[in-house]
């Protein structure tokens, strides 16, 4: 089995078969989670001034110029990745909730502007485990999928949304394998976490960064969410503002 590392500078299988253009983007540490004060405590916190949606395209070669970073979130159907991108945006309308299962197979970019003049675009991808799908489509999506998340060059960092009611779910340890493999680096986002009691939580999540650990050498940074209380948008913010800045060194 391949076991998985996430270095200082990258994320990075152990013998890695590729060396990609993420080999620059050092965001993928456990470093928040096991040192409470961060390189950049003494920085203003990111305000967003305006969230719009721009355009969705059916393949990265569609989407828009790539001048400035963008991060871009995705999970399984209904893990509540729209809910989240509204939290995160302060816009209950900007993606929409419970759109048709299987539906918006398109990589959607919206672009959000901070009160310090920095801007980035945020990406709403197609979530994956849709039962109600072809073969095909399924082929297409992660055609598609691979094609964004290895050649999109200013792409900096992918969140990838776990339900954190569950036990760890074969499909999302496949899907952040899968990632390693590609060397894109990514942070976990356990969501709707005010759904369970914080014991259940902590428990589910504790289980899927030991199953990881099992075949990664270092832990993706990870939030806990709820879009119900806004609870983990401070600290999502604060990190996008992190990698913004260290894009911009
Ligand atoms: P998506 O399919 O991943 O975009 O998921 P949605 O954002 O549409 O959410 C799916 C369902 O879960 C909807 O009924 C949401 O209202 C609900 N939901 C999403 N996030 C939360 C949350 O943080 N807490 C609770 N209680 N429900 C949530």
């Amino acid at each position: 089995m391949a076991t998985f590392a996430i270095r200082e500078e990258s994320l990075v299988m152990e013998n890695p078969a590729h060396n990609t253009r993420h080999s620059s983007s050092g965001n993928c540490n456990d470093a928040r989670h096991t040192t409470p004060t961060t390189r950049n405590a003494n920085r203003p916190p990111m305000i967003i001034k305006t969230a719009k949606y721009l355009i969705s395209s059916p393949d990265y070669t569609k989407c828009p110029k790539p001048d400035r970073p963008e991060y871009a979130f995705i999970g399984r159907s209904n893990v509540g990745k729209s809910s989240l991108i509204n939290m995160i945006a302060n816009n209950h309308k900007l993606a929409k909730t419970s759109a048709t299962p299987g539906k918006t197979q398109l990589i959607n970019h919206f672009l959000v502007e901070n009160t310090d003049g920095d801007s980035w675009y945020l990406v709403d991808l197609p979530g994956y485990g849709f039962a109600k799908v072809s073969q095909s489509q399924r082929k297409q999506w992660m055609k598609m999928i691979e094609d964004y998340l290895r050649k999109r060059e200013n792409l900096v960092n992918v969140f990838v949304l776990i339900d954190s009611r569950l036990s760890p779910q074969k499909i999302d340890l496949e899907f952040v394998n899968q990632l390693g493999e590609w060397q894109v680096p990514f942070s976990l986002v356990f969501t709707k976490a005010d759904k369970e009691t914080q014991k259940e939580v902590s428990r589910n999540v504790k289980a899927f960064l030991d199953t990881m650990r099992k075949t990664w050498q270092f832990l993706p940074q990870h939030f806990v969410t709820s879009a119900v209380k806004k609870l983990g948008r401070k600290q999502i913010l604060e990190a996008i503002s992190d990698m913004n800045k260290e894009q911009s060194e």
